[in-house]
Parts: C-alpha cells; sequence; structure tokens
C-alpha cells in the first residue's frame, strides 16, 4: 500500500463514505484513501434511526423545507446553504434508492414519507427505524464497487501534517501493530462526525469525541458555532439510547407524573388525538428540552435511580403499528428496560444528541486551509444554525460529502505537488506519541479527568447557562488541560492499545469542550439551543452572527463573529402550534 493518495478523507460513515463515491465518480485516476479508526459499517451512522428529509410530495416545497430549517434554527442558518441544501436532498436520497437502499414505501409503491419535529410537511423518508444502518450499507457497499477507493480501517489519525497554510495530509496509528506512519495526500477530507462523548449523558457511541474538530482547531482553521448543543427530548435513562423522533411523528405523547400532556403549557399547541405537525409532541426539539426543565422544576417530573424523567407513551398506537414501523424502537426498550412500549409507559428524558457547530466551511466544505476540507456532522455548513430539525443531518452527510468530494478531487487533481517539510513535522509527531503515550508513568488517570470534564459540561453548558456557570467551567477545562500533560498510560503494548487512543480522544474532547464552553460564554443572548439564563431574549442586533474560535500560539482561544446569511427569510418569531 503506497501512502500516497489524491484525496484521503478521515472517516469511513456517511459522509466520508458519500465523498468517497463522488470522488470515485468524479475522476477514475484519482487515488483515494478512507481512514477510519473503526470499519466503516461501526460508524455512528449506522445507529441513525428516524429518517432522511427530502422534499418528494407534491403537496410539499423546497420552501417550506428551507423555511422550517431556517426557523428551527433560530435564524442562525446560512440561507444560502440551506436553499442549495433542500434542492439537492431528495436528488441524493432517489440516488441511494438506485443503489439499493430500502426506503420504506406506501402501498401503491411510492417512497414512504413521515413527519418529524418542527416540519410543517411529511418529508422524513425512512427505512423502518433503521434508517441509518441501510444507508450506511447502500454507501459501503457501492464504495467496494471502486478500486481507487484504499481502506486504512482501524487506523487512528493523530494530526494533520500542515506547511505554509496547506494540508499536506495526516499521521496516524494503525490500531493492530501499533505502527505509526505519515498518509500523505493533496487533499484532506474530515468527515469524522460529532463529538456527544464531552457530555456524560449522550446518544452518541464512545467514538463520538469531536477528532476532527479539535484536529482543525490546532492546525489553524477556526470552528463555528460550537455553542449550540442539541438536546434530544427522549433518550433512555441510564443508558442515553435514544427513542426515535418517529414514535413521535407516529402518534406518540409526552406525559408528566400526573398523566398530563405537558406541552401545551410551552406555547406548542394543544393536544389532538393524532399528531399535528409543528405542534406538540413534533415541535422542535430545544423547545421540548427546555420544556422538561421547567416539568422538573415544578415537580411535576417522575423521580427514578436515574434522576427525573417523564413518560412517552405509545400504547394507544397498537402493536401491529409498532411492529411494522417501531420494530427497534420495541427491541430497545425490551433489551435495555424491560418494558414492553405496546403495554407500558417508556421513561425518557433529555440527552445530548448533536453538535450544530464544527469546523468553519463553505458550501464546498472548504475550510480556511487550503486543501483541507470538511462534511458531516464534524463541519458547520450552517444549514443546522442554532438547532437542527430532526431528519436533516442524514441528507446533510449525503449532500456535503457529495460536494466536498467534488471540490477536494477537482483541488487535488491541480495541486499535485508535495512537501518535504512535512514529513520532518511526521517524524516529529511519531516521537511524540511514542514518548508521551506508551511508556508507563504515575499520575493522573484518564477516566477521572473525563469524568471532571463532563460533570462540568454537564454541569455549565447543559440545557440552560449562565455566565456564571461558563466562566468557571472555563476555568476547569483549563485546570484539566494542564493536569492532562501528566495523564498516566500503563498498557505498554503496541497491539490495540486502546488505553493510548482513549488519552487521545480525551485531548481531542478537551478541546472542544473548551471551545463550546468559551463560545457559550461570549454569546450573550438565547437563541435556539443556547439558552442563557441571565439574557433570556434572543438579540439579533448584536447576535445574528456565527460565532468564529479560533486557536492562539498559547493554546487559548479567540473568538470573532461572521455575518449569518439571509437570502429571503428576514429574521421572526418562532411559532409553533397553530
Ligand atoms: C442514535 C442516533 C440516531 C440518529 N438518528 C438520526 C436520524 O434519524 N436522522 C438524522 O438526520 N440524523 C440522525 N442522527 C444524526 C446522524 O446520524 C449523524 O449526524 C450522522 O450520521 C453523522 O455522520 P458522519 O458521516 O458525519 O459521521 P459518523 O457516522 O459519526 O462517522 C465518523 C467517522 O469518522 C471516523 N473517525 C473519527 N475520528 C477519527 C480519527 N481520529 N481517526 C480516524 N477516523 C476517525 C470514525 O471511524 C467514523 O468512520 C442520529 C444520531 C444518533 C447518535
Amino acid at each position: 500500500m503506497s501512502n500516497h493518495h489524491d484525496v484521503l478523507l478521515v472517516g469511513g460513515g456517511g459522509a466520508g463514505l458519500r465523498a468517497a463515491i463522488e470522488i470515485a465518480e468524479t475522476n477514475s485516476h484519482l487515488s483515494i484513501a478512507v481512514v477510519s479508526k473503526v470499519y466503516p459499517m461501526r460508524s455512528h451512522t449506522v445507529s441513525a434511526e428516524g429518517g432522511a428529509a427530502g422534499v418528494i410530495r407534491d403537496d410539499d416545497s423546497l420552501d417550506e423545507h428551507a423555511y422550517d430549517t431556517i426557523s428551527g434554527g433560530d435564524w442562525l442558518c446560512d440561507q444560502d446553504s440551506v436553499e442549495m441544501f433542500v434542492e439537492e436532498a431528495p436528488r441524493e436520497l432517489l440516488r441511494l434508492e438506485h443503489s439499493g437502499c430500502p426506503w420504506s414505501r406506501e402501498p401503491d409503491g411510492q417512497i414512504a414519507v413521515r413527519a418529524f419535529g418542527g416540519m410543517k410537511n411529511k418529508r422524513t423518508w425512512f427505512a423502518a427505524d433503521k434508517t441509518g444502518f441501510h444507508m450506511l450499507h447502500t454507501l459501503f457497499q457501492t464504495s467496494l464497487k471502486y478500486k481507487s477507493v484504499v481502506r486504512y480501517d482501524e487506523w487512528f489519525v493523530t494530526k494533520l501534517l500542515v506547511d505554509d497554510g496547506r494540508v499536506y495530509g495526516v499521521v496516524a496509528i494503525e490500531l493492530m501493530s501499533g505502527r505509526i506512519e505519515a498518509i500523505t495526500a493533496g487533499a484532506v477530507i474530515l468527515c469524522t462526525g460529532g463529538c456527544g462523548r464531552v457530555f456524560p449523558f449522550t446518544t452518541n457511541a464512545n467514538i463520538k469525541n469531536g477528532d476532527g474538530m479539535s484536529l482543525a482547531y490546532r492546525a489553524g482553521a477556526p470552528l463555528a458555532d460550537m455553542e449550540f448543543i442539541q438536546y434530544h427530548p427522549t433518550g433512555l435513562p441510564f443508558t442515553g439510547i435514544l427513542i426515535t423522533e418517529a414514535t413521535r411523528a407516529e402518534g406518540g405523547y409526552l406525559i408528566n407524573k400526573n398523566g398530563d400532556r405537558y406541552l401545551q403549557d410551552y406555547g406548542l399547541g394543544k393536544p389532538e388525538p393524532k399528531p399535528v405537525l409543528r405542534s406538540m409532541e413534533l415541535g422542535p426539539r430545544d423547545r421540548l428540552s427546555q420544556a422538561f426543565v421547567k416539568e422538573v422544576e415544578k415537580g411535576h417530573a417522575v423521580d427514578t435511580d436515574f434522576g427525573p424523567v417523564v413518560h412517552l407513551d405509545l400504547r394507544h398506537l397498537g402493536e401491529e403499528l409498532i411492529n411494522r414501523k417501531l420494530p427497534f424502537v420495541r427491541e430497545l426498550c425490551l433489551k435495555y428496560e424491560n418494558i414492553d412500549p405496546v403495554t407500558e409507559l417508556i421513561p425518557v428524558r433529555p440527552v445530548v444528541h448533536y453538535m450544530m457547530g464544527g469546523v468553519h466551511t463553505d458550501m464546498n466544505g472548504a475550510t480556511s486551509l487550503a486543501g483541507l476540507y470538511a462534511a458531516g456532522e464534524v463541519a458547520c455548513v450552517s444549514i443546522n444554525g442554532a438547532n437542527r430539525l430532526g431528519s436533516n443531518s442524514l441528507s446533510e452527510i449525503l449532500v456535503f460529502g457529495a460536494r466536498a468530494g467534488r471540490a477536494a478531487a477537482e483541488y487535488a487533481s491541480s495541486h499535485t505537488d508535495t512537501s518535504t517539510a512535512v514529513l520532518a513535522q511526521a517524524a516529529d509527531e511519531r516521537n511524540r506519541l511514542q514518548q508521551r503515550f506508551t511508556r508507563k508513568r504515575s499520575g493522573e488517570r484518564i477516566a477521572d479527568l473525563r469524568d471532571e470534564m463532563q460533570k462540568t459540561m454537564e454541569q455549565s453548558a447543559g440545557i440552560y447557562r449562565s455566565g456564571e456557570s461558563l466562566s468557571q467551567a472555563a476555568d476547569t477545562l483549563h485546570e484539566l488541560q494542564d493536569r492532562f500533560a501528566s495523564v498516566t498510560i500503563e498498557d505498554d503494548s503496541r497491539t490495540f492499545n486502546t488505553e493510548r487512543i482513549s488519552a487521545l480522544e480525551l485531548a481531542y474532547m478537551l478541546d472542544v469542550a473548551e471551545t463550546i464552553v468559551n463560545s457559550a460564554l461570549r454569546r450573550e443572548e438565547s437563541r435556539g439551543a443556547h439558552q442563557r439564563t441571565d439574557f433570556p431574549a434572543r438579540d439579533d442586533k448584536r447576535y445574528l452572527a456565527h460565532t468564529l474560535i479560533h486557536r492562539e500560539p498559547d493554546g487559548s482561544c479567540r473568538v470573532e463573529y461572521l455575518p449569518v446569511t439571509i437570502t429571503r427569510w428576514p429574521p421572526a418569531e418562532r411559532i409553533y402550534g397553530t
């Protein structure tokens, strides 16, 4: 295997594989590397349940999809990106259909679509409640067709190689052998997904540590809108396993300990027996998660060993519908809670789910560093603004995976020179990893630092925040960064040294946590998923702008603001439930 490729993708999830396919189809002469710390089918995309948004029915329109997305994002989305996204999403979903994705269908053979939170029309395509699994399978199998795609499965990227403002590749560890190699490339696309593990209670897989965000940040590319963390309103207590929004789209109710459909008290409409779009249980995720906190404050939640919960009631949907449309939900409830949703209430509480922010990119995935692109959850384009609507992300990874693939292919075709300086950098990185992360030492334990970071994030950067708690958190995270310098690595083996990988992931998460807290501290307003108790109103005069956070050479953060692109929808009040 030659260690030089035209385009190198860090990540083999939905965005990475879509980009790989696009590059292979754009130019069959380009060599494409897919570097992934897990086997591609284990990427987090596989666990997506509910579906992918794209206008397909005659009673829907691209403008309505755009408006739902923009109002759902509390006017922080770049509207030119959203307009392009809603136009390309249906084409991408159809393309997957042609590659074999088994979308669920209506009895007459039409693609079936379901309602999703904050959406005015039914436009969420699904494959029962295992949508991500089927999408990723389709992409993975399609990628196998192309000989130009070379996979580095179970290789962990530790550094971007940068010379004179341009990216020339990565350094990565082969997990099986412990070998540390430079893999050079004409262009690199980060497709590393999100960072939910910065928090203690999340739907995100253990591998979601914000690796790509930290890699870009350390290399000099700014991150955007990091303060916007999405809590999904319905996670199972203790495990944080997601109970998909599709349960509410099919007609599930959220009830408090008195049996009341409490969302009616939070400006989300009136309870109806059947689901009403953009209303009650089909309101946006930020509003539903905030309502939960208020219910807890009123004493209306149910206390459990794992904290307060409310109940999701699916009993009235009946066994036949649950088995047909929500089989995975039933399986998860039975396996992890010993509860059968056909006859019992499901305990749920908000859980960290998704990062609206990420590596700042343009519509083609280009970052501020030449040769570096980003797509998928790691990137902030931005189509999700201050609050993503459910089912937009699976379409986003396709649309922007493809666009970044095309742009990177073009860049790599016209920039074929190499840099010798990066080989010296790679040697330095090998030494750093060997000295720093493989010797036995005494000092701080990885698990202790991680627990403290997660606790700090939950307490200060959760559904509601305040300036005081955020500035305390910034100090604590700074101390944790210092303490990380003396972290212990007891395992000295080369083969599958998971302790060393955990330490590297913790380093990524500490960077990401600092950018979240520092971005949140400076945004003195409440918008979407960023709710400040000390600044409860939205402030368009000061903050109709993206936060860009840069890393200074001394490790501190610098924040600046970039205006939001408005095309056709001037900022307005967000209204649901009518
Ligand atoms: C439980 C769950 C359900 C969801 N349901 C939906 C849904 O129904 N609809 C919807 O629109 N969205 C949903 N989402 C969100 C959506 O699934 C994700 O945002 C999306 O799949 C992310 O895809 P990705 O390709 O960007 O990243 P991922 O699929 O997370 O892939 C990341 C890749 O990067 C690789 N990687 C990371 N770090 C490194 C490193 N250091 N070195 C090498 N490789 C690395 C990993 O190995 C992996 O291959 C859900 C998310 C979760 C957690």
